[in-house]
C-alpha cells in the first residue's frame, strides 16, 4: 500500500518540532543507545546520481550502533542545509546530518535507525573529512557525533524524502555539534538533500534520555 494511503489513518511523519517540556524523561533511555563507530577514518562512497555518502559492502563489516540492544549497521550519511528537526523553536545554522542505519534483524515495525546531528560552526579539532575524490571520501564518523551522545530525543517517524516511509526510529541528539564550515561544505557537496518542513506529532510522544 502506498505510504500516502497509510498516512491518512496513522500519521507518523518526520521531521517534527521538539520541545523539551512536552517530551517525556525516561531514565533508562540514556543507556539504550550505543554508538560503536571505530576510531579513525572510514571510506564512504557516493554512487552516481545519489546525494548520499554510503558504506561500501566491499569495505567489510560496517560501523554499527545498538539501540535497545538491537544492532543496526551504518548504511549512509547525508546533510540537510537547514536543520529539519526544530528544537525549542530553533533550527541550527549550518544544517542537520543524518546517519542512516539498518537493523540487522528487523522483525516488525521500524527497520531503520537514523541518528540526527544538528551542526553549527564553532571550535573544532580540525577537519573530519580527508582525501576527497570524485566518488569517495575518508571520514572520521566518531568525530561527527556530539560529545554527550547519551543526551537525545527519541521517537518513531518516517523518511523525510522520497516515499516518506514510516519505518524510522529517530534519535535526535539534544546538543548541536560544532564543526568547521569546511566540513559542512564537503558534506554538502557530496550528500546534500532537500529539507522537509516539520510534520504533525499526531498521536505520538517524544521520549527524552536526560532530565535537565
Ligand atoms: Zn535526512
Amino acid at each position: 500500500m502506498p505510504n500516502e494511503e497509510r498516512s491518512r489513518y496513522w500519521q507518523q511523519q518526520s521531521p517534527i518540532r521538539i520541545a523539551r517540556p512536552e517530551s517525556f524523561f525516561v531514565p533508562a533511555l540514556a543507556g539504550a543507545l550505543h554508538v560503536l563507530y571505530p576510531d579513525g577514518e572510514v571510506v564512504l562512497e557516493r554512487k552516481k546520481g545519489h546525494q548520499e555518502l554510503e558504506w561500501s559492502e566491499a569495505a567489510g563489516t560496517a560501523p554499527w550502533i545498538a539501540l535497545d540492544g538491537k544492532k543496526a549497521s551504518f548504511r549512509a550519511m547525508h546533510v540537510h542545509r537547514t536543520s529539519e528537526h526544530e528544537i525549542a523553536g530553533q533550527k541550527t545554522e549550518l544544517g542537520e546530518i543524518h546517519f542512516v542505519h539498518e537493523l540487522v534483524s528487523a522483525e516488525r515495525g521500524s527497520t531503520l535507525v537514523v541518528l540526527s546531528v544538528r551542526v553549527e560552526s564553532g571550535n573544532s579539532d580540525g577537519p573530519c573529512f580527508s582525501a576527497p575524490a570524485p566518488d569517495s571520501i575518508r571520514v572520521d564518523l566518531k568525530r561527527l557525533i556530539p560529545p554527550r551522545p547519551y543526551r537525545f530525543y527519541r521517537y518513531e517517524g518516517s523518511l523525510t524524502s522520497g516515499t516518506h516511509d514510516e519505518l524510522v526510529s529517530w534519535a535526535v541528539f539534544a546538543e548541536p555539534l560544532a564543526v568547521t564550515r569546511g566540513d559542512v561544505a564537503i558534506v554538502q557537496k557530496y550528500a546534500e538533500q532537500t529539507d522537509r518542513e516539520v510534520q504533525s506529532l499526531a498521536r505520538r510522544f517524544v521520549l527524552r534520555s536526560f532530565e535537565e
